[in-house]
């Protein structure tokens, strides 16, 4: 496994090092001083996107397979994993808050029609403003266990009619369109699952309301409705063909094992800034000299080269196309417990000052903890490779 950072990456991340020093970094802390997310009309997103960034990695190419394939040259998972990490070193929540198709661009990549990708993903190839997608699967009463959404979807003609709440759903309100997973019947389980791009404006959808959290407050975490909400066929992704042989879920799937080495790779980040904050904090407090702080710290970086290792083995299969179930889950169980220890540790390394609020350090453990619960909680990932462990599928409903 070659695991060198090739210069047009190495570019990028200088890039993200001067951005991050200069903008992203305070802007969280402000957010995070406010308690709200930074506004969709702020100039910093609009400086991105002059910056060319808010862009989709697909190509443009009608094919899927051919854009596929471009897709994984083009956003080479593991340059793409680097950046990832660099842009959770300065600030994860201004990171998830960056213009672009954001969660919602693995389904539309993986299960669209060429047609739904040039609709939905073709304005940000070259987006003339800040654009954002959303990905929407939670429900106040299915998080980990995604068989039980209760979002119905009823055909009516051309038309498919959505009913249903949906919660935690990353720039849903600001989003130009979201990918909303819901059922056609509940009693198929997983085989009723459809996702489908419902666009801005369209009447039913609303009720966004942010959430409040006690980390990454820079980006917006929004709950909303769909009321007899009107979607066209031509939305539902892949169109009712791709759903024959209970394929509904296994799109989610597969999106999510495209995601899950980003957030762990995502809280190595946010470690990363963790242990540095911390041995700012014992430099300047003079307790280097003491054995049991430096042993606390190298234990910190240690745990974290073999969580950034795990995941770059993740996206390295990825970028060979070969399975990389176990390794993404191995790294999203591993990388947000190492983080969350060290960002502990650093709580305990600032003491007083971190008891009181405004340190980064108190900030940094409130960011991480979420690295633990989003995209499938440490749990579920240790459930999925016990079983994968004894030969079973990854979920009951998958059989
Ligand atoms: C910051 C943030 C951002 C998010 N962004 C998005 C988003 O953009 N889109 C989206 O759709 N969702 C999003 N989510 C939702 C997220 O995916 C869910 O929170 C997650 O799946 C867990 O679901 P839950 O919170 O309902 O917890 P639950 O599923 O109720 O779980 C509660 C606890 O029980 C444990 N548990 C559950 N089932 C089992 C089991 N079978 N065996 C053992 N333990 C179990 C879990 O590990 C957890 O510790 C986000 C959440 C957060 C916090």
């Amino acid at each position: 496994m070659d695991f060198r950072i090739d210069a047009a990456t190495e570019q990028r991340l200088a890039g993200i090092r001067a951005l991050g020093r200069a903008e992203i970094r305070p802007l969280g802390l402000e957010a995070d001083r406010l308690g709200r997310p930074v506004p969709p009309d702020h100039p910093f997103f609009r400086k991105l996107v002059s910056l060319g960034l808010g862009r989709t990695r697909w190509s443009g190419d009608g094919d899927a397979r051919a854009s596929r394939g471009a897709a994984a040259r083009e956003g080479s998972a593991r340059a793409a994993l680097c950046l990832a990490e660099e842009l959770a070193y300065w600030d994860r929540g201004v990171a998830v808050s960056f213009p672009g198709p954001g969660l919602g661009e693995p389904p539309v990549l993986s299960m669209g029609t060429p047609e739904q990708k040039e609709r939905f993903l073709g304005p940000f190839r070259e987006p003339d403003r800040p654009r954002w997608g959303s990905f929407a699967m939670t429900e106040p009463g299915a998080g980990s266990d995604v068989a039980a959404i209760r979002t119905s979807a009823r055909r009516e003609g051309g038309a498919f009619v959505l009913d249903g709440e949906k919660s935690f759903a990353a720039n849903a309100s600001r989003a130009d369109w979201i990918v909303v997973w819901a059922t056609v019947d509940p009693s198929l389980g997983r085989g009723g699952h459809r996702a489908f791009v419902v666009e801005r404006g369209t009447p039913g959808l609303g009720d966004f309301k942010i959430e409040r959290k006690m980390g990454l407050k820079a980006y917006e975490s929004t709950s909303f409705t769909l009321r007899a909400c009107r979607v066209p066929a031509a939305n539902l992704l892949g169109g009712e063909e791709h759903y024959a042989r209970r394929a509904g879920f296994k799109g989610a799937l597969q999106s999510f094992n495209a995601t899950r080495p980003a957030i762990a790779a995502m809280a190595v980040g946010i470690g990363r800034a963790a242990l540095d904050e911390a041995l700012r904090v014992a430099r300047e407090d003079g307790r280097l000299g003491d054995s049991r702080v430096r042993d606390r710290l190298e234990r910190g970086r240690r745990r974290l080269r073999v969580a950034r290792l795990l995941c770059w083995r993740a996206a390295w299969l990825a970028d060979h196309q070969q399975p990389n179930m176990v390794e993404a889950s191995l790294c999203k169980a591993v990388a947000p417990a190492v983080a969350l220890e060290i960002a502990s540790a650093g709580m305990e390394i600032a003491g007083e000052a971190a008891g009181r609020g405004d340190a980064l350090a108190e900030k940094l453990f409130r960011d991480v903890k979420a690295m633990d619960i989003v995209e499938g909680t440490g749990q579920i990932q240790r459930i999925v490779m016990a079983r994968h462990l004894v030969g079973l599928p990854r979920d009951p409903g998958a059989a």
